[in-house]
């Protein structure tokens, strides 16, 4: 990929995210390395697991075209600037993190911007990982669909519990981010 077809890519990533920031400046080196590694034949082809939701989870989103919802993008929130790129065919796992030790003033666009035309190993850095997604964490048609016998509502892919009473959802069985107002 040249310098034009970078900024270009970039400036794709900050029409999505809002904002021009480090976040999609590391995202998007992160996210090529990240495809350059896994290689997959098409997008179809591609898991990414991110381990932050701050700015970069966007440009990696956008460069790779994985979604939340297509369940080709997942969040293990550990707080880390990294994402690891699964092939689903050849099983191949990549882990890519943040490498950048430099430092520059997060309002000066031209010094983040230069960030992108760094050496990637400047920037970047990455292991071959194992991972170890479950079957019903895949793409594809729910594995299993149950009803919460506490608050009846679906639950989809295993994410119950089986308990004597029947399955029962997490919010149910180990409390919830949120109380009844
Ligand atoms: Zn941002
Ligand atoms: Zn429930």
């Amino acid at each position: 990929m040249n310098d034009l077809e970078l900024d270009a890519l970039l400036d794709t990533c900050v029409a999505f995210h809002g904002h021009l920031c480090m976040g999609q400046v590391l995202g998007v080196k992160l996210a090529l390395q990240g495809l350059a590694l896994a290689a997959p034949a098409t997008p179809r082809d591609l898991i990414v697991v991110v381990e932050n939701d701050r700015c970069i989870a966007d440009a990696i989103q956008t460069v790779t075209g994985t979604r939340l919802g297509r369940r080709t993008l997942k969040l293990k929130d550990y707080g880390r600037m990294a994402a690891t790129f699964i092939n689903t065919t050849t099983l191949r796992a990549f882990r890519v993190h943040t490498a950048y030790t430099g430092t520059c003033d997060p309002h000066d666009e031209a010094a983040v911007r230069a960030v992108l035309h760094l050496p990637d190993d400047q920037v970047v850095a990455w292991q071959e990982v194992k991972t170890h997604l479950k079957p019903e964490e895949m793409p594809g048609k729910p594995s299993r669909v149950v009803e919460c016998c506490t608050c009846g509502e679906r639950v989809f892919d295993g994410k119950d519990t089986v308990t004597a009473a029947g399955p029962i959802c997490s919010a149910c069985s180990l409390g919830s981010y949120y109380t009844l107002a």
